[in-house]
């Protein structure tokens, strides 16, 4: 039975310098003496097994893995632009550059230059924002979910509010309508169907006890045939009539009319505001392109209430999320280069002829990786925009296609190995399975060289 040399002999050997230097004296020592613990528990193996170099080979595999980070880039090819497992809206330049300065130094988060004196956060953004949407007052939280929870605990706790039973929806992740106005100490008073709701079903929901009307962008599902919604105009005359508060919240929702550059059309926050509506939420990594954070906008009054909840401390946004929203929406105030400089706009319009071209030019590479048993065809493809956002909506795009050439019942474990491998890259590589088949939509591929070169390590 071959022996295990000691964890000290192994420390001084030569190769074990540079596991030093990179990692630390604590971390390869750790590492060591789990592995050789492994190996006793493994006995016997064989004699080659043990020999230093071949030992410090494994502890070197082991550091690589365990010192590498959890957050890691992938190349998103599943079709879907925004992604919320894939983490959403890539940021512009000038937002990574904000968020680095705001990153490096200190900063006048709530430091008001002019006077001198505390300013509040909300502030750095404001002015952008009103302009933006036409709004009186804004506020920023973390995300559009915090966002609906605090305006309706200020605007509507122990009170009833008043919503229609065709928007009682849910966004992924457990974030259901119904649960959140009762998080937020609202009784939820349901009024109209699933298909039809009338002017005349708040009219007579509305007493004493209502504290709010709501209503909620159906941004996930589309309801079509005998259906019926109240115009938001209307609704708002309704609120208005009765002296409460109309709550909208738009999910995605956008800045600018999206159909300017071929897009489905989305409701804007402007035109949300000037039907009526008191109070907007709306997300900022959704079509907006940018950080993750939920925006309230609208009247000054209720703005002033949802700042004053104490809830707002615990739901508000760090400086990087600021540092970057201010820069992103600074890129909507030229609507005209927004689509070349704001990534999400960018590939959410990027043309077909375009990614079909791309194709074709990565096919071979891809074909020639991927071997003998498998079939790649460049083929039209359509993609999402992700996120709930016109989930109807598809966006004409381009697909290498990789076809197992196996008997129909080996193609599934085919398909499953192939992923697992893509997955273990360098920079892994997520498509979509369908009819199949592995389907890359390269909408999304930006970085050619690094996909091509991940190709041949494969
Ligand atoms: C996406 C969405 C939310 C949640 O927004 P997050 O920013 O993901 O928290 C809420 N309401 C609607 C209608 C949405 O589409």
């Amino acid at each position: 039975m071959p022996h295990l040399p000691s964890v000290d002999s192994l420390l001084r050997q030569p190769a074990c310098a540079p596991l030093l230097a990179r990692y630390g004296r604590s971390a390869v020592l750790g590492a060591l003496r789990v592995l050789l613990d492994d190996l006793r528990g493994a006995m016997p193996v064989d004699a080659l097994e043990c020999s230093p170099n071949v030992l410090l080979g494994r502890l070197s595999e082991r550091l690589i893995t365990q010192h590498q980070p959890r957050v890691r880039r992938v190349f998103n090819l599943t079709g879907t632009v925004l992604h919320t497992n894939l983490g959403r809206a890539l940021l512009p330049e000038e937002a990574i550059e904000a968020v680095q300065l705001a990153a490096r130094y200190p900063l006048n988060l709530e430091f008001d230059l002019a006077s001198g004196k505390r300013g509040d956060r909300d502030d750095l953004i404001e002015g952008l924002l009103r302009e933006l949407t036409g709004a009186e007052a804004v506020t920023v939280v973390n995300n559009n979910a915090a966002a609906v929870l605090l305006a309706l605990n200020s605007l509507g706790a122990r009170k009833q509010g008043i919503i229609s039973r065709g928007e009682l929806i849910e966004i992924g992740g457990a974030f259901r309508i119904p649960d959140i106005m009762v998080r937020a100490g609202v009784k939820l008073h349901e009024v109209g169907t699933t298909n039809r709701t009338h002017a005349r079903d708040y009219e007579a929901a509305i007493n004493p006890r209502s504290g709010l009307l709501m209503r909620v962008h159906r941004s996930n599902y589309s309801i079509e045939g005998f259906t019926a919604q109240v115009p938001a105009a209307q609704l708002a005359g309704i609120a208005r009539a009765h002296g409460l508060p109309l709550l909208e919240d738009l999910g995605s929702g956008s800045l600018l009319d999206l159909t300017r550059w071929g897009l489905p059309a989305e409701p804007t926050v402007r035109q949300a505001l000037a039907d009526g509506a008191d109070i907007v939420t709306f997300s900022a990594d959704k079509l907006l392109g940018g950080p993750q954070a939920g925006l309230i906008v609208g009247r000054k009054d209720l703005i002033a209430m949802i700042k004053k909840n104490p809830l707002k401390r615990a739901l508000r946004v760090d400086k990087l999320t600021l540092a970057a929203l201010e820069a992103v929406l600074g890129l909507y105030r030229d609507p005209d280069r927004l689509a070349e400089r704001l990534p999400s706009l960018r590939l959410l319009t990027r043309p077909q002829a375009d990614i079909l071209a791309q194709a074709e030019r990565v096919k071979a590479s891809v074909a020639q990786a991927a071997g003998q048993g498998w079939e790649v065809t460049v083929v039209p493809a359509l993609g999402m925009i992700g996120s709930g956002s016109q989930p109807v909506a598809r966006l004409p795009s381009a697909a290498l296609c990789l076809r197992p050439q196996v008997p129909r019942r080996l193609r599934g474990r085919q398909l499953l190995d192939l992923q697992t491998r893509l997955r273990a890259l360098a920079i892994p590589v997520l498509g979509r399975v369908d009819d199949d088949a592995l389907w890359l939509d390269l909408r999304q591929l930006d970085d050619e060289a690094a996909f091509l070169a991940q190709w041949a390590a494969l």
